[in-house]
């Protein structure tokens, strides 16, 4: 069957790196596990065989029913165990998954694995990072560009909103990187699997979670900005910045890519504090690119 490249279809076709990947999940062998666009099944295989259960998320109806087919017929069926009831293949686009109604049906922090699409890559963090809290751990392939901005530091050229809104709902460790040989059809870029284990970060560092995301928006708003600049433009009156910067130990003319989440969370914490966290509109943490 010929790949929808619009959907992202990009197969992938090196099986030390399905191993690698399913390998990645750890013992999963009484958990659920969620797979976001399984495509032709190439990690759905190897994955019924050491997962108590796998919900595979397809939005491609030829896909999904073909792969349904090709489970419910293949030669695991001889096995203690059939994959075809292991894997459940849903018709659906991942972001109207409802992973807490999955999560409470199997009774536990769900564990999530997939080779995105990449062109709903920050969708598809922003809405597992919604689901943090009934979420255990996640497997993911992204562009390695976009999984160097993930896994960014404070101060490296690569840290910037997208590190900070993954990096608040837990750690995330970079795998290993693919070059484009290793799918069909290969893609135009280089890919890398991280692991992301969700331990939300707000109660510990005491910022609410929404309003804080949108504070990380309006600080992140301009990237050539410093934080004060975006912090006036944002709303907060600008007789207040240069003090709750000091009283937050943070640099007039740094810029938000430079500091620390904590200097962040206790930059959001005095300005609560005043009365003083920017009312301004901002653009939805959609794009994050
Ligand atoms: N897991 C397979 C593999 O590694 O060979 C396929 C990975 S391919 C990069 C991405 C898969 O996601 C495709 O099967 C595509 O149809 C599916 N997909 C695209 N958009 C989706 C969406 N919104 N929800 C669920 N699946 C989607």
């Amino acid at each position: 069957m010929p790949s929808k490249s619009k959907l992202g279809q990009n197969f992938l076709r090196d099986d030390q790196a399905i191993g690698r990947i399913v390998a990645a999940l750890g013992d999963c062998s009484d958990r659920t596990v969620v797979e976001i666009g399984p495509g032709t099944g190439a990690i759905t295989r190897e994955l019924a065989a050491k997962a108590g259960k796998v919900l595979a998320l397809e939005y491609d109806r030829e896909l999904a029913s073909r792969l349904t087919a090709e489970l419910s017929g293949g030669p695991a069926q001889q096995g203690a165990v059939s994959v075809q009831s292991k894997v459940e293949v849903i018709t659906i686009d991942v972001l109207s998954f409802d992973f807490a109604a999955a999560a409470a049906a199997a009774n536990q922090r769900l564990i999530v694995v997939g080779n995105l699409p990449y062109y709903i890559t920050s969708p598809i963090l922003l809405r597992l990072a919604e689901y943090a809290d009934v979420l255990d751990r996640a497997v993911l392939m992204v562009q390695r560009e976009v999984a160097d901005r993930v896994a960014g530091v404070p101060g490296s050229r690569d840290y910037g909103l997208l590190s900070v809104a993954v990096q608040m709902h837990g750690p995330v460790e970079p795998l290993f990187t693919l070059p484009p040989s290793a799918f069909s059809p290969p893609p135009e870029v280089y890919s890398t699997v991280f692991r992301w284990r969700f331990a939300p970060r707000f109660k510990e560092l005491e910022v609410d979670r929404k309003p804080f995301l949108k504070f990380l928006r309006q600080i992140f708003a301009a990237k050539r900005k410093t934080l004060a600049n975006n912090l006036r433009a944002a709303g907060v009156d600008p007789s207040m910045v240069a003090d709750a910067l000091s009283k937050a130990d943070i640099d007039l003319k740094a810029r938000a890519e430079a500091v620390s989440v904590e200097s962040l969370a206790a930059l959001w914490r005095i300005l609560k504090t005043n009365g003083a966290t920017p009312k301004n509109e901002v653009a939805p943490l959609i794009d994050l690119s």
